[in-house]
C-alpha cells in the first residue's frame, strides 16, 4: 500500500471539509471514503486503488441508524448487513429485504460491510443494488436524493459525483421482496441474482445482478407480473433480452437461464403459485441462432461487438491510426507517441470505481488491409500488479455513408491482475471499447480529427497506393 493521510472525523460538517481540503497528489485516487474496508481495503493492497487521504465514516453520527422517516423507511448508509438482517422495522416494512441482507458473504463480511459502501462500490455481482433497484428506493446523499432508476449506471459506474456522500437510502413500504441468487460457493456473490418486489398498489419491479455489466431491471417480466402475479404469467417470456456476459465462471446463455430460474422462485416464494420439484424453467430462450461462419464470428477465447459511426470507412481508418485522435479516444490514456510506423507506446489508466491500474502498453499494428480491416497487439505492464496481452481485430463495413465498425478482442492477464482482474476482464474491456468507440464517433462528426492526421504519412501513402483516386 502507498503513503496515505487517515482521518476519523466526528461530525459530517468536519468529514465534508476534509474531503474538501484534500491535497490534490498527481498518482493517486484523491480522497475516499472508507466505510467496512470490505472492497477498498482489499483493492488498496492490490495496488488498485491509491487514496491520497482516507476519510473513516466509522464515528459520524447518525448514519448506521435504520428508522421510519417521511412515511418510508430509512437505513443509514453505515448500517452494516448484519445490522439491517437483524431489524424487525426492516421486516415490516420491507418483507425480504432483511433476508438479502442475511445472505451477503459471510458473518465476518456481513459485521463490516455496509450498505452505503456496497452502492457506492457497485460491484456487478452485489446483492444490494438489486433489492434497492427492485424496492424502487431513493439514495439521499449529502447534496441530494438520487431515485435508483437513476442511480444505477452500470459496471461500477454510478450517479454519484466526486466525493458526494451517501447518507442513506429510503424504502417505500413493500408488500414483499425476494432475492435469490444462484452464488458462488467461495464468496456467495451472485454468479447472478433476481430480487423481485410487489410495491402497496400491486405493481411489480424485478432486478437482476450478475449478469455482467451491473444490475438492471427485466421490464418484460415486471409487466407480465405485474397483470398477473403467476408462475403462469412468465411462461411466454424468453429471457434472452437481458444482455449478459461470457467470462470464466459461466456463459452469457446460462446467466440469462439463471435469470429465469430465479425470477420463478422468487415469484414463487411471494405466492405467486407453486413451483414442482425440479420445476422446467418458466421463462425460456429463443433457440440458437445458427452461427455465421463469417468474418466477423467472434472466436471463443476472445468476445466483440459491433459499433455504427457516423463517417465513412476511409476517415475511420484514418482515426484509427493517427495518434493524436487515439490519444483522444482512449479512455484513460495519459500519453500516447508513435515510436515506429507500425507502433505506439501509450501510458493508460484503466479505472473502474474505486479500482485503477495504469499500463504501460506497446501497441503493435499487423495485418493492414486499408480501409477494411487491421490488427493491435497490446503489450501492457502494470508493474508488481502484473502484465496484460492481447490482440484486437477491426473490421470496417461500408454502411450508407457510414461504417459498421466489427471489433474483436482478445485479453490475457497474469500476476496479480489475474488473481483480480480475470472476472471482470470482458466486462471492463467492453465499457472500455464503448466509450472508446463512443469518442471517435464523437470526434468524428464533430470534424475534429482531421488536424492530427498530418502526422502519420506512412498510412496516407499505403492508403494512396490502394486508393490512387481518393486524392487525401
Ligand atoms: C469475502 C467477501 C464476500 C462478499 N460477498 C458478497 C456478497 O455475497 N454479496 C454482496 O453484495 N457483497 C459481498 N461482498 C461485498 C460486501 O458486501 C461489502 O459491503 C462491500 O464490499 C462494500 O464494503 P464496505 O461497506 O466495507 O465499503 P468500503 O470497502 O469501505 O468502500 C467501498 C467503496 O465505497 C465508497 N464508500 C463507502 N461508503 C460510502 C458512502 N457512504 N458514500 C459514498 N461512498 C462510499 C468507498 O470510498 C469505496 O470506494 C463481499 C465482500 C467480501 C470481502
Amino acid at each position: 500500500m502507498s503513503a496515505l493521510e487517515f482521518a476519523r472525523p466526528a461530525s459530517l460538517a468536519q468529514a465534508l471539509a476534509l474531503h474538501a481540503q484534500a491535497p490534490v497528489q498527481q498518482d493517486s485516487d484523491g480522497c475516499m471514503w472508507l466505510a467496512g474496508g470490505q472492497s477498498l481495503l482489499a483493492a488498496m493492497k492490490l495496488g488498485m486503488a491509491s487514496p491520497a487521504r482516507l476519510i473513516d465514516l466509522q464515528d459520524l453520527p447518525g448514519l448506521r441508524e435504520i428508522g421510519e422517516q417521511d412515511q418510508s423507511l430509512s437505513i443509514g448508509a453505515m448500517a452494516t448487513h448484519a445490522a439491517v438482517a437483524a431489524s424487525d422495522l426492516v421486516k415490516r416494512w420491507a418483507p425480504g429485504l432483511e433476508l438479502l441482507a442475511g445472505g451477503i458473504a459471510d458473518e465476518q463480511v456481513r459485521q463490516m460491510g455496509t450498505l452505503g459502501g456496497s452502492l457506492a462500490h457497485n460491484d456487478p455481482a452485489a446483492c444490494w443494488p438489486a433489492g434497492v433497484l427492485a424496492a424502487g428506493a431513493t439514495l439521499v446523499t449529502d447534496q441530494r436524493q438520487i431515485a435508483a432508476n437513476d442511480y444505477f449506471q452500470g459496471l461500477y459506474t454510478t450517479a454519484l459525483r466526486p466525493g458526494e456522500l451517501i447518507l442513506g437510502v429510503r424504502f417505500p413500504r413493500l408488500q414483499g421482496l425476494r432475492y435469490l441468487k444462484f452464488e458462488q460457493p467461495a464468496s456467495r456473490f451472485a454468479l447472478v441474482g433476481v430480487a423481485v418486489a410487489r410495491a402497496m398498489d400491486g405493481s411489480v419491479r424485478v432486478a437482476v445482478t450478475g449478469l455482467g455489466l451491473g444490475v438492471v431491471r427485466w421490464p418484460q417480466a415486471e409487466q407480465a407480473l405485474g397483470r398477473d402475479f403467476s408462475l403462469q404469467a412468465l411462461q411466454g417470456l424468453v429471457t434472452d433480452d437481458l444482455q449478459a456476459l461470457t467470462d470464466l465462471h459461466a456463459s452469457a446463455d446460462y446467466r440469462r437461464h439463471l435469470a429465469g430460474v430465479l425470477t420463478a422462485r422468487c415469484v414463487s416464494a411471494l405466492g405467486g403459485g407453486s413451483l414442482p420439484q425440479h420445476a422446467p424453467l418458466a421463462a425460456r430462450q429463443r433457440p440458437a441462432a445458427p452461427v455465421q461462419h463469417s468474418v466477423e464470428t467472434v472466436p471463443d477465447d476472445g468476445f466483440g461487438g459491433a459499433q455504427v459511426l457516423a463517417a465513412a470507412p476511409f476517415q475511420v481508418w484514418q482515426t484509427l491510426l493517427d495518434a493524436g485522435a487515439l490519444r483522444d479516444s482512449i479512455p484513460g490514456c495519459e500519453s500516447l507517441v508513435q515510436t515506429r510506423a507500425d507502433a505506439y507506446e501509450a501510458t493508460v489508466k484503466v479505472g473502474l470505481g474505486p479500482l485503477s491500474v495504469r499500463f504501460k502498453s506497446e501497441v503493435l499494428l499487423s495485418d493492414l488491409l486499408p480501409p477494411q480491416s487491421l490488427t493491435l497487439v497490446l503489450r501492457g505492464n502494470a508493474g508488481a500488479m502484473g502484465s496484460g496481452q492481447g490482440q484486437a481485430r477491426v473490421r470496417l463495413e461500408p454502411l450508407n455513408g457510414q461504417t459498421r465498425l466489427h471489433w474483436w478482442v482478445q485479453v490475457q492477464l497474469s500476476g496479480r491482475l489475474a488473481q483480480f482482474g480475470n472476472r471482470l476482464v470482458e466486462a471492463t474491456a467492453r465499457k472500455l471499447a464503448g466509450e472508446f468507440f463512443e469518442r471517435m464517433g464523437r470526434a468524428l462528426s464533430s470534424g475534429q480529427i482531421p488536424p492530427s492526421l498530418q502526422t502519420a504519412p506512412w498510412w496516407r501513402r499505403l492508403i494512396r497506393f490502394f486508393f490512387p483516386s481518393s486524392g487525401k
